[in-house]
C-alpha cells in the first residue's frame, strides 16, 4: 500500500488554519523510528486525520485522528499483546503563555515559536503519549501459562507420583 502521499513533510501552522486545511493520509509504523523501538508490528499501517482552524481568529489549532495496531511484548508474560490505538487529539499552537489563557481546556498547549511543524515530530509524538507504559493482557495470562506448564510436565512423567509414594512406603518398612 502506498504511503505517505497526501501529507506535506512541513505543517504550516497559520497558513493551514486559516485556510481551514484538512489532511489525511497514510504512514507506515517503520516512518516512526521512535515508535518502531517499541512495537513488534513496524510494516502495518497509520492512518491519520489532521484538520487545522483558527481560534479567537489568531490561534492556530488542530483537531487530530490517529489509527494503527499495535503489537507489544506482555509485561507479564512476554508474549505478544495486540492493540488497536485510536488517539484524539486538539492541539493549540501558541507562542507564548498569554495565548493560551483564552483558549477551552480541553486543548493540548503546544508552544511553538515557529510557523511550521514537522509532519512526523506531531505524529510520533502523539502515538508515543497514548502508548501503554505498562502493556499486559487483560486475562490472567500468566496463570494459563502456568496450567499448560503443569499439565504437560504429568503427562510427560506419568508413574512420577508413583515413584514418589513407593519410596515413601519403603522408608517406613
Ligand atoms: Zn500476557
Amino acid at each position: 500500500m502506498e504511503s505517505n502521499k497526501s501529507l506535506p513533510e512541513q505543517l504550516k501552522l497559520f497558513n493551514f488554519a486559516k485556510k481551514e486545511v484538512n489532511l489525511s493520509g497514510l504512514y507506515r509504523i517503520s516512518d516512526f523510528p521512535k515508535i518502531s523501538e517499541i512495537v513488534n508490528n513496524n510494516r502495518d499501517n497509520v492512518s491519520v486525520n489532521l484538520s487545522f482552524y483558527l481560534k479567537n481568529n489568531k490561534t492556530p489549532c488542530v483537531d487530530g485522528i490517529l489509527e494503527l495496531d499495535i503489537v507489544l511484548a506482555c509485561q507479564r508474560c512476554l508474549d505478544d499483546l495486540s492493540i488497536a490505538l485510536k488517539v484524539n487529539f486538539h492541539l493549540a499552537f501558541v507562542k507564548h503563555d498569554q495565548q493560551s489563557e483564552e483558549l477551552d481546556s480541553h486543548y493540548e498547549i503546544y508552544l511553538i515559536e515557529e510557523e511550521e511543524l514537522a509532519t512526523h515530530d506531531l505524529i510520533s509524538d502523539e502515538i508515543l503519549l497514548s502508548i501503554p507504559m505498562v502493556p499486559m493482557h487483560d486475562y490472567d495470562c500468566i496463570k494459563e501459562i502456568n496450567t499448560k506448564e503443569i499439565v504437560k510436565e504429568k503427562s510427560e512423567n506419568p508413574f512420577a507420583i508413583l515413584k514418589k509414594i513407593k519410596i515413601a512406603d519403603g522408608g517406613k518398612e
